[in-house]
């Protein structure tokens, strides 16, 4: 899609315009591009993209949204139908007549594109689920059964709706086209609009006898087993798609997709940063002055690590190639390991002997300093 232009220039008003300003030239606009009174080949698109300007502009949460952050700000934040949601069209168009334009006629139809594909084909709606799973399944990867609460085509009349051996008759309503037009005579002219028939819901068919499994609706819910594959990398946040396992589609119509978030379920010892584990390893004070070689799980078992002799509380130490495979990148991440050093809060005499002995050695005077004191009144 080519860049979406700016609303204000798309609506022709200044950017301080007030909301009744802003009402008049969309007003203007939509009387010349609507389809049912403009018959060139792009009045459809400009009718859609001056409704988005006015759907946007007229609301103040999303005008202001707008100002700020520009498209980004509004398409991020709402669908298509959810721009459209606050705007009242009837309020718009009202006075030049009833009907036509109103809530649920054909504006509608225009902007969400459901015009003269009523009773043809229709891809099923893409299905969203939820799977939590282990930290270990994120970083391996997994097959995991979910099931899925979701429509599919009635077995029984093979989504017909109709009872097998019956077959749905055409809708004498609309003969057959799902649509019903009308001629009105408005104070800008004489124009058709053509809104969704009433008898059969715009699907062109009736159905005198109706399939018993499926009620006449042609399809029925169910709930399906998936096997979902989990990649290897994924994390919380993550969505899958899992092609043709949404809802079915209707009258021949593919079905639709099916996607799953993915939730990660916190480790005791490791946490996660991008493709990096991080975890904390608890050494004595003894063993950070005087280096040790120590046993650190990784996600592939243990290994040993090597502590310098002098290793201060708070250090990190970096265990390349130890974290997690991505899931659009090659390579590996690394595992970091934040050293803690503990200071003992129990000493018996025998230690706190060999500390003086070491404070002395050291050239500290505890007793002046008071420090020792105060170890000894915590204990
Ligand atoms: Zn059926
Ligand atoms: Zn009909």
């Amino acid at each position: 899609m080519a860049t979406k232009r700016d609303y204000y220039e798309i609506l022709g008003v200044d950017k301080k315009a007030s909301a009744d300003e802003i009402k008049k030239e969309y007003r203007k606009l939509a009387m010349k591009y609507h389809p049912d009174k403009n018959n060139s080949p792009d009045a459809e698109e400009k009718f859609k993209e001056i409704s988005e300007a006015y759907a946007v502009l007229s609301d103040q949460n999303k005008r202001q949204q707008y100002d700020q952050f520009g498209h980004a700000g509004i398409d991020q934040r709402y669908s298509q139908e959810d721009i459209f949601r606050s705007v009242n069209f009837e309020d718009i168009f009202g006075d030049m007549g009833s009907g036509g334009f109103g809530r649920g006629g054909s504006i509608f139809d225009v902007i969400f594109g459901g015009r003269g594909r009523r009773g043809g084909p229709q891809r099923g709606s893409d299905l969203l689920s939820e799977l939590t799973i282990n930290f270990e399944d994120a970083v391996f990867g997994k097959s995991v059964n979910i099931e899925v609460p979701r429509s599919e085509t009635c077995d029984v009349c093979k989504g017909s709706g109709a009872k097998p051996g019956t077959s749905p008759k055409s809708c004498s309503t609309c003969g057959g086209s799902g649509q019903v037009s009308r001629t009105q005579n408005t104070p800008f002219g004489r124009f058709m609009t053509t809104s969704t028939c009433s008898t059969c819901r715009g699907e062109g068919k009736v159905i005198d006898t109706p399939c018993t499994a499926c009620h006449g609706s042609g399809s029925v819910h169910k709930k399906r087993k998936i096997e979902v594959k989990i990649p290897p990398g994924v994390d919380t946040g993550s969505r899958l798609r899992i092609a043709g396992e949404g809802e079915s589609g209707t009258r021949g119509g593919p079905p639709g997709d099916l996607f799953v978030d993915i939730y990660v379920r916190p480790h005791k010892i490791f946490t996660r940063h991008g493709n990096d584990i991080l975890m904390e390893a608890t050494i004595s004070f003894a063993q950070a002055a005087l280096g040790d070689e120590i046993e650190v799980p990784t996600l592939n078992g243990n290994v040993m690590m090597k502590i310098p002799a002098g290793t201060q509380n708070g250090r990190v130490f970096r265990l390349k190639g130890k974290g997690v495979a991505g899931l659009h990148t090659s390579g590996k991440g690394d595992q970091h390991v934040k050293i803690r050093v503990d200071v003992p809060t129990k000493l018996n005499d025998k230690q706190k002997e060999l500390l003086r002995e070491f404070a002395e050695a050291s050239g500290d005077n505890i007793r002046s300093k008071g420090i020792f004191e105060k170890i000894k009144d915590k204990i």
